[in-house]
């Protein structure tokens, strides 16, 4: 294709490089997604964006088609809101300036983790920035990768289970904006925000009346087929999806060896990604 405007399913939306909380480099990820036989992809790093141009090349190199995304933090009271932002402008200075703001205070947040847990594990600061790459938004993957090479867990699930739990009280929480405002960042920068994993399992779940508030404050949809969300919360954001004719999709949210979730155990919908390129216009996909 040459300035192609197509693109081919299967596509998967929802990836994580190691800028993030992934364990492989981008251009690894896109590699790995090809291989379970995908030929669209998003890389969706928490908070950043700076893995796009390496996932673009290799995808190019393949012959998929890349769509630039990002993960943004954001909470609602105590909870954490996770809004999938595609196509947005990387240089829209609002944007920048927020996920500036998260990933700094991010760094503290996670250094202020480990000391609470140093005072009853053998864990040092030191350790965490060893299994970090140089400007990861960092979180508490990597204290969980801090604590297996000290053999204080076997796996990330173990100390997110444990150690990392907020019950556990070393939780420390971090800055992140309201949903909404989350939302309004992504679309006022040409972004389409739709939020990840809306109804995870054993989480109390946002009010639906504040989902009809990120609605009106301009959402693009749901992350529906993803490995965590309950059936019957699938169910309801597929009512609610057709009733505000939004966008619904389907992901992995792979995590390289840091998650059992594999590329293309979700995917969405050709006619859903035709719309999100279509609802877009603050970058453009990356065809091969
Ligand atoms: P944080 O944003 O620093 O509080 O950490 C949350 C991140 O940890 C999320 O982005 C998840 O991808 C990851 N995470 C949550 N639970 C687990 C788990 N059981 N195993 C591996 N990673 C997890
Ligand atoms: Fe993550
Ligand atoms: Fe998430
Ligand atoms: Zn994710």
């Amino acid at each position: 294709m040459t300035d192609g405007q197509a693109f081919a399913g299967p596509s998967d939306l929802h990836l994580h490089s190691n800028h993030s909380d992934g364990t492989e480099t981008p251009a690894d990820v896109v590699r790995q997604a090809h291989g379970h036989g995908l030929r669209t992809l998003a890389l969706t790093d928490h908070d950043r964006t700076t893995g796009w141009d390496e996932a673009a090349e290799a995808a190019a190199s393949l012959g998929m088609t890349f769509i630039p995304g990002m993960e943004l933090s954001a909470k609602q009271q105590w909870r954490s809101v996770h809004v999938l932002a595609y196509l947005f402008d990387p240089a829209d200075p609002a944007l920048v300036a927020e996920t500036n703001r998260i990933r700094d205070d991010r760094l503290g947040r996670a250094e202020r983790i480990v000391g609470n847990i140093s005072r009853d594990y053998d864990l040092t600061w030191n350790d965490v920035l060893e299994r970090t790459t140089a400007d990861a938004t960092v979180g508490r993957p990597h204290i969980a990768d801090a604590l297996i090479a000290r053999g204080i867990v076997r796996d990330r699930t173990e100390a997110f289970e444990g150690i990392l739990h907020p019950r556990e009280g070393y939780y420390e929480p971090h800055y992140a904006p309201d949903p909404i405002t989350a939302v309004r960042l992504i679309a006022d920068a040409g972004g389409v925000a739709i939020i990840a994993h809306p109804v995870t399992s054993g989480r109390e779940q946002m009010p639906l009346a504040y989902i009809e508030q990120l609605i009106d404050a301009g959402l693009g949809g749901f992350e529906i087929d993803h490995r965590e969300n309950t059936e019957p919360g699938k169910r309801m954001l597929r009512e609610l999806a057709a009733t505000h004719d939004l966008i619904t999709t389907g992901s992995s949210d792979y995590h390289g060896a840091g998650k059992p979730n594999r590329p293309g155990e979700n995917t969405t919908a050709d006619a859903m990604v035709e719309r999100i390129i279509a609802q877009a216009s603050g970058s453009a996909p990356r065809y091969p």
